[in-house]
């Protein structure tokens, strides 16, 4: 018995041991072949450089990497020492393989196994669409198609242009560091292959507290660039900056370096970039300046060929133009597509001539096809996670309308070019459901009795007379009722919030955020029990996996369950980006 004890502890110990050091890219990357990344081990104790081994697939390691590491005696965070570290930036792997990586330092090691793939010699597509709906959950698509296309009987009056597409596979958003996740990590793992830390862009997320320093991978708009002649298109309603735009071009560990994201993409120059985010390109003396430095980008973009359009009117004379775009349309977010086109909410007032993502997509695919070498297009349907967090379903249906037709315009694009590939996904989920309808017309002094559910909830009365895909009007007698597993303490109205975005919560004197009494006198409002910590001011991300649906030479490698981190392989073996593009 006592036998038996003893060997457990020293097993226990042994394993411990043997988990102390952190080697990054970490245990089950996936890597292209040729593809620049960093390496980088960090040891838990300080440990001399004569002490470190490493090899792979048991040779020392500088005759499978080619080059030496940089020791770093002490990493530090403030004054405290992290331990020791070696780096090795730039590395490129060109044989494809599983490469066994096992360090040790004193008492610290550790074995991790990557998997460096290659791809065909030959693209199997000429262009690539990318159509990320933000947030895009099986609700929004269901309320999107009933909402737009009505229903008889069951069946759906019509379909979405998302419905209609061929392949289909359902994707894991899990984060390195937790099974939640955000918009930087998810389409970071999309646009580079590599699963990372949620709030990372284009990197792994290492200890110390300098958010540019983290070991780099490459990110699908530098690959391109550097293996093929093809054109690189950015389009969203977001701002330019912001987590999902930033993933096609960035290495940081923060989403929030907006000011260092816009000087990322002006070294990549994107062929065309359309969005909103204008006050992370103007020098700080400017007002509404978000910079805190002088550097003008604006002048920085127009210096580098680019020009620039700031309404739909610019937009649209830009369409048959050569050479480089930018369009900055706001100086945040994009007014969504409710408030810009149907109720003039929002910041309309102030911006009335921003283009919505179809025009802007269209414009995009003008100008890129012209390449004859093809491009790579990024669409985002931004505001669809923006209106989930308040809970403003309404909004958030009407984005995932407006996000439907623009991949209805890709879908038109791929009728005369079949050499291309379209991808519709979204990167994370919200916790949404559509639980029936809500009925004025149904018996009952209270909202919270107007509910329809099961029999009772019929089907809702919306109308869409002038057939411009959208619901004549939202606020109709019988409308879906779409409510969320979570959020914060609100009241639920049982009523679109025609007046602007919904504001759920607001915060105290305490820092907590507690139900906005704005909406408290509303008729039959009620008051929901928030089920999330209190400094949460909305909804959150959920952990479902999201469906991925594509169409076009390549999609075939869609299918069954797929890391995110996977469907970079399907994007990279359509353009053969393992081998050099010569025509
Ligand atoms: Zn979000």
């Amino acid at each position: 018995m006592r036998k038996i004890f003893a060997a457990l502890v020293v097993s226990t110990v042994l394993a411990g041991a043997a988990q102390a050091a952190t080697v990054y890219p970490l245990d089950r990357a996936t890597i292209l072949s040729g593809s620049p990344f960093d390496f980088k081990v960090e040891f838990n104790s300080v440990v001399k450089p004569e002490d470190v081994k490493i090899t792979v697939n048991g040779q020392d390691y500088k005759a499978v990497l080619g080059k030496d590491v940089q020791f770093v005696a002490e990493e530090k965070n403030k004054d405290k020492v992290l331990g020791s570290a070696v780096i090795l930036r730039g590395l490129t792997i060109a044989a494809a393989g599983d490469y066994k990586v096992e360090v040790s330092a004193g008492s610290e090691t550790k074995t991790v196994t990557w998997n460096v793939y290659g791809t065909g010699s030959a693209p199997k597509a000429k262009n690539i669409i990318f159509l990320l709906g933000d947030g895009l959950s099986v609700a929004h698509r269901t309320a999107a198609r009933i909402m737009s296309k009505g229903m008889t009987e069951g069946k759906a009056n019509g379909r979405l242009a998302m419905d209609d597409l061929d392949r289909m596979a359902f994707v894991g958003t899990s984060a390195t560091n937790a099974v939640d996740t955000d918009s930087a990590n998810t389409m970071s793992a999309y646009m580079t292959g590599h699963k990372t830390a949620v709030n990372a862009i284009g990197v792994y997320a290492d200890r110390t507290p300098d958010s540019l320093d983290d070991p780099k991978v490459e990110t699908i708009a530098e690959a391109v660039r550097r293996q093929t002649g093809k054109s690189i298109g950015i389009v969203v309603t977001a701002e330019v900056e912001d987590a999902t735009p930033a993933a096609v071009v960035a290495h940081t560990r923060n989403r929030n370096d907006k000011a260092d994201v816009v000087g990322m993409l002006l070294d990549v120059k994107p062929d065309v970039l359309l969005g909103g985010g204008s006050a992370y390109f103007l020098p700080q003396a400017t007002a509404g300046s978000k910079r805190k430095d002088d550097k003008d980008y604006i002048k920085l973009f127009k210096d580098a060929g680019y020009s620039v359009a700031t309404d739909k009117n610019e937009l649209a004379a830009n369409v048959n133009a050569n050479g480089l775009l930018l369009g900055l349309f706001h100086p945040g977010n994009m007014d969504v597509t409710l408030d810009r086109e149907f109720l003039k909410k929002g910041t309309v007032e102030k911006y009335p001539n921003q283009p919505g993502l179809v025009a802007m997509t269209k414009v995009a695919l003008d100008r890129l096809s012209k390449d004859q070498d093809g491009f790579f297009l990024m669409v985002e349907g931004s505001s669809i996670d923006k209106m989930s967090h308040p809970l403003d379903w309404d909004r958030a249906v009407i984005e995932t309308i407006e996000f439907d037709q623009a991949i209805a315009v890709a879908r038109e694009f791929q009728k005369t070019h079949p050499d291309t590939l379209i991808v519709v996904t979204g990167d994370h989920t919200h916790g949404v459901s559509i639980i029936g309808t809500v009925d004025d017309d149904k018996p009952g002094t209270e909202m919270r009795e107007k509910v329809g559910t099961y029999a009772e909830a019929g089907f809702p009365n919306y109308k869409d007379e002038n057939g411009d895909g959208y619901p004549d009007k939202i606020d109709v007698s019988r409308r879906l009722f779409l409510a969320a597993n979570n959020g914060p303490d609100h009241y639920e109205t049982f009523r679109p919030k025609m007046d602007g975005p919904f504001v759920p919560a607001i915060q105290n004197e305490k820092k907590e955020y507690i139900a906005n009494e704005q909406y408290k006198n509303v008729p039959g409002a009620v008051f929901v029990q928030g089920n999330i910590p209190k400094n949460g001011d909305s909804g959150v991300h959920s952990v479902d996996d999201v469906v991925l649906q594509s169409a076009g030479p390549g999609s075939e490698g869609f299918k069954g369950y797929m890391e995110e981190s996977d469907i970079y392989k399907v994007l990279a073996d359509t353009f053969a980006l393992g081998s050099k593009q010569t025509n």
